[in-house]
């Protein structure tokens, strides 16, 4: 395995071990027998690992600042008091059925890089700050990333505290309860960032199964992304007296569809999920042909011009199998938009380096997933670092990165960090 650079003395280095071990302890709030977590946002659980990540920044003789949405920044002083903080970011929550690494390991590495500084005495031009965002994972609260967002200005916080779970109880109520409602506005004018730098799993398999593989990967930006509620009305009959070639059958017409869109997603190279199907509540029976079909799709592409015409084609075959199959599109309406992005190029170039200083295969990957960098990056130069795990996958229990790929993933962060703030906020020497 190629070794990592070794950095000058009186620099921070990272402890890999501590790393790893404080991840798991972390873990202690949420865990579930089966190894996975269940630490829905703001749920008991949530509020015990974020009050700990607040005594143990605070111990680093740090700053916290939380705002309104519960948005926790714990900051460590730079040498430019002028400077807004670097943020390195990610959430605590996770789904209700996730693992230990979605997002947890971003907060906690980035709680690790503030206290291989406090213990080199180290201090960056910027103040550096741990940031954890509210809500993240959107389990138990839609819509997702809400905390970042509302940080964005994308939504309101008006409307992020008045968001409900499932029994009415609102994030607001939740932020009450837990003490966590902060004094600060929830904003990027309020609480500003200079720069957004995110480790988080690859929740995908590009690393783990390459050829050549590599514990990290450089994210350059992330895909766009459509979702779509179809549905599809054709004409009920009984399954034995109806001739074949008389038929107007809705869930031959869908399936017709859910192949042929495939086809298009491979051509365009993009991705095409026909992950909701249903019958729209008409009932279902051996003997009936069904006559409606409910499908709901995803498509996603990494350049939103590509994605608007594969969207277009999409659109362009599904009418023309429906004539074909004597069925209507009675519905096609978008549900969701999100739009392609590109990271900051500087962000992304100092990520991008820092990667080929640790030895290993640069890879380049364009995020599938949002995140709550997406946000971020509306407001101030923001990139993203994956690291590998374990057959890509997420969202399980059985997610799972390696202490040494963790322990990599760290260190390649932390000197990505230190040189951007090194090249961006160092000050030019006097001649
Ligand atoms: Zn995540």
């Amino acid at each position: 395995m190629p070794s990592i650079t070794v950095q000058a003395a009186g620099s921070p280095k990272i402890d890999g071990e501590r790393l790893n071990s404080t991840l798991h302890h972390s873990c202690q709030w949420g865990a579930t027998p089966d190894g996975g977590m269940n630490r829905v946002a703001l749920n008991d659980d949530d509020a015990k690992v974020r009050r700990w990540l607040i005594q143990e920044v605070e111990k680093l003789g740090c700053t916290v600042k939380i705002d309104e949405m519960g948005n926790i920044f714990g900051i460590r002083e730079g040498k430019n008091p002028n400077l807004a903080p670097i943020g390195i970011g990610s959430h605590l929550d996770t789904q209700a059925t996730g693992g230990r690494y979605d997002g947890i390991l971003g907060v906690l590495t980035g709680l690790e890089i503030l206290r291989a500084c406090h213990d080199a005495n180290y201090k960056a031009n910027a103040p550096l700050a741990v940031v954890c965002w509210t809500n993240e994972e959107g389990c138990r609260f839609a819509p997702y990333a809400i905390g970042s967002a509302c940080w964005a200005h994308t939504y309101t916080t008006e409307f992020g505290q008045a968001c409900t779970d499932a029994d009415g109880i609102t994030i607001g109520a939740e932020l009450e309860r837990h003490g966590m409602k902060g004094e600060h506005k929830c904003s990027h004018e309020a609480l500003p960032l200079s720069a957004h730098f995110e480790v988080h799993i690859e929740q995908g398999p590009i690393l783990d199964y390459a050829e050549t593989p590599s514990p990290v990967a450089a994210v350059t930006g992330v895909q766009g992304l459509r979702w779509y509620d179809i549905v599809l009305q054709g004409v009920g009959a009984h399954a034995g007296t109806t001739p074949m070639e008389l038929r107007k059958d809705a869930v031959i017409a869908s399936a017709k569809m859910i192949l042929e869109i495939e086809k298009i997603a491979v051509d365009f190279k993009g991705k095409a999920t026909s992950g909701k199907i249903g019958s729209n509540g008409q009932p279902q029976a051996y003997n009936c042909i069904l006559n409606q079909v409910e499908l709901g799709l995803d498509l996603r592409h990494e350049d939103e011009e590509t994605l608007e015409k594969m969207s277009q084609e999409v659109v362009r075959a599904c009418q023309e199998i429906a004539k074909k199959s004597g069925v209507q599109i009675v519905k096609w309406d978008e549900k969701m938009r999100s739009e392609a992005m590109d990271f900051d190029k500087v962000a992304v170039e100092h990520i991008k380096g820092a990667c080929l200083r640790s030895g290993f295969k640069r890879f380049d990957i364009v995020s599938g997933a949002g995140h709550d960098s997406v946000y971020t990056a509306m407001h101030c130069p923001t990139a993203m670092l994956f690291v590998r795990c374990k057959d890509g996958l997420s969202h399980t229990p059985v997610e799972y990165s390696s202490p040494e790929d963790i322990e990599v993933g760290a260190k390649v962060l932390l000197d990505a960090v230190l040189s951007y703030d090194k090249k961006v906020n160092g000050r030019p020497e006097t001649p």
